[in-house]
């Protein structure tokens, strides 16, 4: 344990229990820190931080990605530039695509996936969604694991993350049959937090209809979530001029956005319904030539 000037007190475990039971010990007063870039940006602007802070990142065993019983087993605190090397020389590519854009090559150095999701603003979150993801926590009576999307509505903060699981079959679907996008609304490409991410995962049958359909809205600082409606409106349908513009429609009624500083809703509405329907109809485009 260290002390620091303003009586702010650094604690530094080693294992994924020691830093659950610190947590516990210490309640809300106390607060995780990966690699501290997301947190570092609230302080500056609170001007104030947590009294008792439970680094998390001489825990090693939570850093690094494996294939395991189907699933695309990642530790929380990997580091999203480990991620994209990895990923990138095993030729999965829509995580790393994603990374890419996510911060500066410095910053993709130290944050962690773990951090990108608990933060709730992360780009990641909504391609997370489109893959199925689930998220595992360290509880006293053990991990617990439930799917991502649970986990939104629920916001429980307080648990140390200890994994990331995507279905392998996500990552890994054939190219033919299906697609993967992530798609982020800025005000450049990367380097800073998005105004909006939208991302989706589609497959189709033989004849074009579409029979698999996860859509995903976030980033910025609009919660994350899944566009039911939409999805159900384009499940067993082949894709037509008609239904790319129900589509359009359908994610301008579901994503409702505030607006800020950058952006008015109406254009992160706008935004977020045109790459969608552009993905679609490329995908279907593209397979039916
Ligand atoms: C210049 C700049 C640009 C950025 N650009 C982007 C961007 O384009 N897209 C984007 O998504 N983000 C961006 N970020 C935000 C941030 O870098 C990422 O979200 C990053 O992945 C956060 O990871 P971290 O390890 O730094 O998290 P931290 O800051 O350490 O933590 C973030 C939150 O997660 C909690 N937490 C962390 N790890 C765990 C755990 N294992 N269990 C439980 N709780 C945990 C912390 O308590 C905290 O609430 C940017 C940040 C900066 C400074």
């Amino acid at each position: 344990m260290d002390m620091k000037e303003d009586s702010q007190v650094l604690f530094i475990p080693q294992t994924p229990d020691e830093a659950a039971a610190m947590k516990q010990r210490l309640g809300q007063d106390a607060c995780f820190v990966a690699a501290g870039t997301f947190l570092q940006l609230q302080w500056n602007e609170r001007k104030s931080h947590p009294r008792f802070i439970i680094s998390l990142e001489q825990i090693k065993e939570l850093q690094g990605l494996q294939l395991y019983d189907g699933y695309l087993e990642i530790g929380s605190l990997t580091h999203l530039a480990e991620m994209k090397k990895t990923l990138s020389s095993e030729g999965d590519s829509i995580l790393a695509e994603a990374i890419t854009q996510i911060a500066s090559p410095a910053i993709r150095n130290q944050a962690t996936i773990g951090g990108n999701i608990m933060s709730k603003k992360g780009d990641l979150i909504p391609l997370l969604l489109a893959l199925d993801a689930e998220i595992a926590f360290l509880t006293d009576s053990g991990t617990f694991r439930q799917s991502l999307l649970s986990w939104i509505k629920q916001k429980e903060e307080s648990l140390l993350l200890t994994h990331v699981y995507i279905p392998h079959i996500s990552i890994s679907r054939l190219e033919e049959v299906s697609h993967t996008f992530f798609r982020k609304i800025g005000r450049r490409e990367s380097f800073i937090p998005s105004l909006a991410t939208i991302c989706g995962s589609f497959s189709r049958d033989i004849e074009g209809r579409i029979i698999h359909m996860r859509l995903a809205v976030g980033g910025g600082d609009h919660p994350a979530e899944r566009l039911f409606n939409t999805e159900k409106h384009v499940i067993g349908r082949k894709i037509n001029e008609d239904l790319l513009e129900q589509v359009y429609q359908s994610i301008i009624e579901e994503f409702t956005p505030e607006k800020n500083p950058f952006a008015s809703a109406e254009y992160l509405q706008m935004a977020a319904a045109n790459l969608a329907a552009a993905e679609l109809q490329s995908f279907c485009l593209e397979k039916t030539i």
